[in-house]
């Protein structure tokens, strides 16, 4: 069966052969890894092996990986530590560092018009402060998949006395990661992006430091999340770490974007590529030919095959232009009108022929503007 050309990795990533051999074989199992028995001993050792390889991806060290149920998760257990410190958060984060950040009446870091965070204003918020901060701010943007400057960032904020977290999920498995070449305390990473299970990550530790726990439960994870691992998925994510660890398709990912990039422009409509001035993630373009709604062009492109995302984000039934777009500057109408095309290793130059001349279709199909998207939770 065609099930059509899989363009949004960002979203996630397919299943790596070697997580799903991990996760078969760690199912079999009988074990609760708290238990003392050899039954117990073999899960457990499922969960040291994924450990040691989630650790080596980032360059930490073991015991400073506590396994999440994902992202989300991690990034909230870094806010959830940052004790009375005041919060500081840049504009383009994920909503699973926003939202919480927001409750808490975090200060927001500005980005320029590159999708870039903006350090001489972040270093302003922090001297604003009037206590040591806590900064948190994402490697790698999941819309436009700017790099953005976190090792000055955390430079500057440790002069200040800050703590510091970083929302490395889309960076990890896409360009080299390392926790203490960035210089921050806290380091959020999820399975799904890099071709492990959905539902499992990790919060890492730069050091010896406190983790607030959210879930409270019989002591696992040296207390610092309670509850039963999922062992089969984080076995899954360990397999998946040891694969992504070599970023082996980096550079043939980055050529096929680039082609990407350079047919787009050659169709002569107007267009914005967002962030390409910027250091950016192989394998990801965000763009806007302001011709037609994002909404109009995912489901457009759908029919004709091609699955890519929106660069917008809809909650609650109502869609609301990309915060980050907006962020760097653009007009509501730009923002809403930027798509998301994220590539990863399935994918070869044929899809790229595809997708051109599907976009080449949609372009040419003058559909209407379309305001009546459906309902549904963003996959950003
Ligand atoms: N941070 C970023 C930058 C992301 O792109 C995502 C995934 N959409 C998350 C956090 C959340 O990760 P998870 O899906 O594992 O909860």
């Amino acid at each position: 069966m065609n099930r059509g050309i899989y363009m949004d990795w960002n979203a996630t990533a397919p299943l790596r052969p070697s997580a799903l051999a991990a996760m078969t074989a760690a199912l079999q199992e009988v074990g609760n890894p708290s238990s003392v028995h050899a039954f117990g001993r073999r899960a457990r050792a499922w969960v040291d092996h994924a450990r040691e390889a989630v650790t080596a991806l980032v360059g930490a060290k073991a015991p400073l990986v506590t396994f999440t149920s994902g992202g989300t998760e991690a990034n909230n257990l870094a806010l959830n530590t940052r004790y009375n410190r005041p919060l500081i958060v840049s504009a383009i984060e994920h909503e699973s560092v926003l939202r919480p950040a927001r409750l808490a009446g975090a200060q927001i870091a500005r980005v320029g018009r590159n999708g870039e965070v903006d350090v001489a204003h972040l270093n302003h918020l922090l001297d604003k402060a009037g206590a040591p901060a806590f900064v948190s701010v994402m490697l790698a943007n999941n819309e436009t998949g700017v790099i953005q400057p976190v090792a000055e960032i955390a430079h500057v904020a440790k002069a200040k006395g800050a703590v510091v977290h970083c929302d490395a999920t889309q960076a990890i498995g896409r360009i080299a990661v390392d926790i203490n070449e960035l210089g921050v305390d806290y380091l959020t990473m999820s399975a799904h992006k890099i071709g492990g299970p959905q539902g499992v990550g990790a919060l890492v530790l730069g050091g010896e430091l406190p983790v607030e726990p959210l879930v409270q439960g019989g002591g696992q994870e040296r207390n610092r999340r309670g509850g039963t691992e999922n062992v089969a998925a984080i076995a899954g994510f360990g397999a998946a770490a040891q694969d992504a660890a070599s970023l082996a398709d980096s550079s043939r990912i980055t050529a096929l974007r680039d082609l990407l990039e350079e047919k787009l422009v050659a169709f002569g409509l107007p267009l914005t590529v967002f962030g390409r001035s910027a250091a950016r993630l192989p394998n990801t373009t965000c763009f806007a030919s302001g011709t037609k709604t994002a909404e109009t062009l995912v489901m457009a492109l759908d029919l004709a095959g091609v699955a890519i995302s929106a660069g917008s984000a809809c909650s609650s039934g109502k869609v609301r232009p990309s915060h980050v777009i907006s962020a760097m500057g653009f007009d509501a109408a730009t923002a809403g009108s930027a798509i998301r095309v994220s590539l990863g290793w399935q994918n070869a130059q044929a899809d790229i022929d595809q997708f051109i001349a599907a976009w080449g279709r949609v372009q040419r199909a003058g559909l209407a503007r379309s305001d009546d998207a459906d309902s549904r939770i963003s996959a950003a």
